[in-house]
C-alpha cells in the first residue's frame, strides 16, 4: 500500500487581491483538505498544508473554480508577482495592480500541460483577467511551444515585485526584477527597474550569497512587459543551468557586471535603454490599522502572525474571517508581511467591525507590539523539508523576549524588522532586515530530544530592505538571541543620532565592530 503522501498547494495571488468566494473557498479547503489552517506567505499568496496526494486533483480543480490557480506558483518559472496591495483608489496604486496583472498574464506558461493534468484538459477562464498575449521580443527559442520560456523553462525560479520608493511594501529588491513607481503630477508615469535581487544562499559555498537588487533603467508604462520579457529571456538564455546553486539572475549580473548585463538586454530588446531616474527608497507602509481609500469607503489591516489563520484559545482568527467574509462578501488584500487587509468597507460599518474584531478576540495593530508589527518567520518545521531548525513555532517567544528587553531599555516604540528562517535559503526575507535570524544547526534540548537549532545573527539591514546585513555572530542558540543583542541596543540607544534606525545605526558603527565588541565583552 501507497504511504500516505502529503503536499503543499500553494496558491497563485497576482498583488494579493483576493474576493470573499475566494477566501472562503481556500479556508473551506484548509479545513477539508488541509491541515485546519491557511497561511498568509510572504509573497501574497496562501500556502495549504498537509494536503494528502488523493485530494490533490479536487483541490486544485476547486481553486481553479474560484478564479485563482496554483499555475507557476511553484517551479523554474515567473513565480506570483508582488504588488502594493493597499486597496487605495488613487490613480497610482490601481494603475500598478493593472500592470502587476497584465504582467503575471503574460508570464504565464502557456501550455495545456496544467489544465491537463489537473482539469482534464478543462481551462476555467476569469472573463476579468488580463490575457497572456503573444511574445513581444523575437528571439531564438520563440517558436517552441513556450514563446516566452522556451523548450527549457527559467534555470530557476524568477520573482518579480513592484512598488513605490516611498512604499516599498513589497521588498522590490529582494526580487529578481523590480518595478519601482515613478509618478509625475499624481499620474503613474512609468517605472524605475532594478534587477537581481535574490535571498537563498548556502553558507559552505562561497560562490552563493544573499543580494539586493541593481537598478538597471528606467520604463515608461508602456514598455512593461517587453523589458520584463527582455530581463527572462536573458536569464532564460545565460542562467546557469550546470550548477543549480547558482542559476538565479543575480549570479549572471555578478559574473558579467550590471554594463555587461544591460548591454545584453538592449540587444534582445533591439534598442537603448533609458537611465534610471533618481528616486531612492525611502520608506515602507505595512497598511495595518483603519484607512480612508480614497472613494468613502475604508480598508482594515490586520496583524496576522506569521501569516498563519488559525483558531487558538481566545484569539478565533479563522472563525473570525470566515464570519466577516460570510456576512459582509467584501474583497480582501494579502501583504508581503504576511497580513490581510479587509477592503471596501463603507464608514458607518467601522463600529460593527471594530465589535467584530472584539468579539473573536482579533488582535487590532493598536494592541500589537511594533516589534511584533514588523516581525515575520517562515514555515520551516515540521512542514519545510530544507528546514535545519525551527522557525514560525519558535519566533513568537523571541518575539516576547525582545518585547520584555525593549521595554526594559524604553525603546518599546522602537521599528526594526526580526526576520527569521529556518535555513539560509532565506523565503522570509532574512538578508535585507535590520535584524535577520536564519536557521544553523541542529541543536539538543536537556534531555536528549531535539531543540529548536541554533541561529546566525545578521545586523544592519534597514526596513525599506535596500541594503543586505552583515553577520553579526554565527550558532546562537535561540535562548541567548535576545541576550546577544542587549548590549547593541544599549548602545543604540546612547549614541544614535537624531531620527536613526537600529539597522541605520548598525551600518554606521559597522557590524563588523559591533561583533568584535560582543566577542571580547563574552570571553572577558
Ligand atoms: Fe523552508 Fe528554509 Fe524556506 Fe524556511 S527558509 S521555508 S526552512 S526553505
Amino acid at each position: 500500500q501507497e504511504p500516505a503522501y502529503s503536499f503543499m498547494v500553494r496558491v497563485r495571488i497576482p498583488g494579493g487581491r483576493i474576493d470573499a468566494r475566494q477566501y472562503l473557498a481556500c479556508d473551506e479547503l484548509a479545513r477539508s483538505v488541509g491541515n485546519g489552517t491557511l497561511r498568509i506567505t510572504t509573497r501574497q499568496e496562501f500556502q495549504l498544508h498537509g494536503v494528502l496526494k488523493q485530494d490533490l486533483k479536487a483541490t486544485v480543480r476547486r481553486i481553479n473554480e474560484t478564479l485563482l490557480d496554483t499555475l507557476a506558483a511553484c517551479g523554474d518559472v515567473e513565480r506570483n508577482i508582488l504588488c502594493c496591495p493597499a486597496p487605495i483608489h488613487d490613480r497610482v496604486r490601481a494603475r500598478m495592480q493593472e500592470d502587476c496583472a497584465a504582467l503575471a498574464a503574460h508570464l504565464s506558461p502557456r501550455a495545456s500541460s496544467y489544465w491537463d493534468i489537473w482539469l482534464d484538459g478543462e481551462k476555467i477562464d476569469n472573463p476579468d483577467a488580463p490575457k497572456p498575449g503573444p511574445a513581444l521580443v523575437p528571439t531564438p527559442g520563440d517558436d517552441a511551444v513556450e514563446p516566452i520560456y522556451g523548450k527549457t523553462y527559467m534555470p530557476r525560479k524568477f520573482k518579480t515585485a513592484f512598488a513605490l520608493p516611498d512604499d516599498n511594501c513589497t521588498d522590490a529588491y529582494a526580487n529578481d526584477l523590480g518595478f519601482l513607481a515613478v509618478v509625475e503630477g499624481g499620474e503613474l508615469v512609468g517605472y524605475n527597474v532594478v534587477v537581481g535581487g535574490g535571498m537563498g544562499t548556502t553558507p559552505s559555498a562561497r560562490k552563493t550569497f544573499p543580494a539586493v537588487a541593481v537598478e538597471l533603467c528606467y520604463v515608461p508604462r508602456s514598455e512593461v512587459l517587453r523589458i520584463a520579457e527582455a530581463v527572462v529571456k536573458v536569464q532564460r538564455d545565460f542562467g546557469d543551468r550546470g550548477d543549480r546553486k547558482r542559476a538565479r539572475l543575480k549570479y549572471v549580473i555578478f559574473d558579467w557586471g550590471i554594463d555587461a548585463f544591460r548591454s545584453k538586454v538592449e540587444e534582445y530588446l533591439g534598442g537603448p535603454l533609458t537611465p534610471p531616474k533618481d528616486l531612492p527608497v525611502t520608506e515602507v507602509d505595512d497598511h495595518l490599522g483603519w484607512h480612508e481609500q480614497g472613494d468613502g469607503s475604508w480598508f482594515l489591516g490586520i496583524p496576522v502572525e506569521n501569516g498563519r489563520i488559525k483558531d487558538e484559545g481566545s484569539l478565533r482568527l479563522a472563525s473570525g474571517l470566515r464570519a466577516y467574509f460570510e456576512r459582509y462578501g467584501a474583497p480582501a488584500r494579502l501583504t508581503c508581511l504576511q497580513s490581510i487587509l479587509l477592503a471596501d468597507i463603507p464608514a458607518d460599518r467601522k463600529d460593527e467591525v471594530n465589535a467584530w474584531l472584539e468579539e473573536y478576540g482579533i488582535a487590532s495593530v493598536e494592541r500589537t507590539s511594533t516589534v511584533r508589527r514588523w516581525a515575520m518567520a517562515c514555515p520551516a518545521l515540521p512542514t519545510c523539508g530544507l528546514a535545519v531548525t525551527e522557525s514560525e513555532r519558535v519566533l513568537p517567544s523571541v518575539l516576547d523576549r525582545f518585547e520584555e528587553a525593549m521595554a526594559a531599555l524604553g525603546l518599546e516604540g522602537e521599528r526594526y524588522s526580526v526576520h527569521m528562517t529556518g535555513c539560509p535559503n532565506g523565503c522570509a526575507r532574512p538578508y535585507n532586515c535590520d535584524i535577520g535570524l536564519v536557521g544553523r544547526g541542529a541543536s539538543k534540548n536537556p534531555d536528549g530530544s531535539p531543540g529548536p537549532g541554533t541561529y546566525t545573527i545578521f545586523l544592519g539591514g534597514r526596513i525599506q530592505g535596500d541594503r543586505l546585513n552583515v553577520l553579526f555572530k554565527d550558532y546562537v542558540p535561540i535562548d541567548r538571541i535576545v541576550d546577544e543583542l542587549i548590549p547593541v541596543f544599549s548602545r543604540f540607544k546612547a549614541e544614535r543620532e537624531e531620527g536613526e534606525s537600529f539597522g541605520d545605526f548598525c551600518h554606521r558603527v559597522g557590524v563588523e565592530a559591533l561583533a568584535a565588541e560582543a566577542a571580547a565583552s563574552s570571553s572577558a
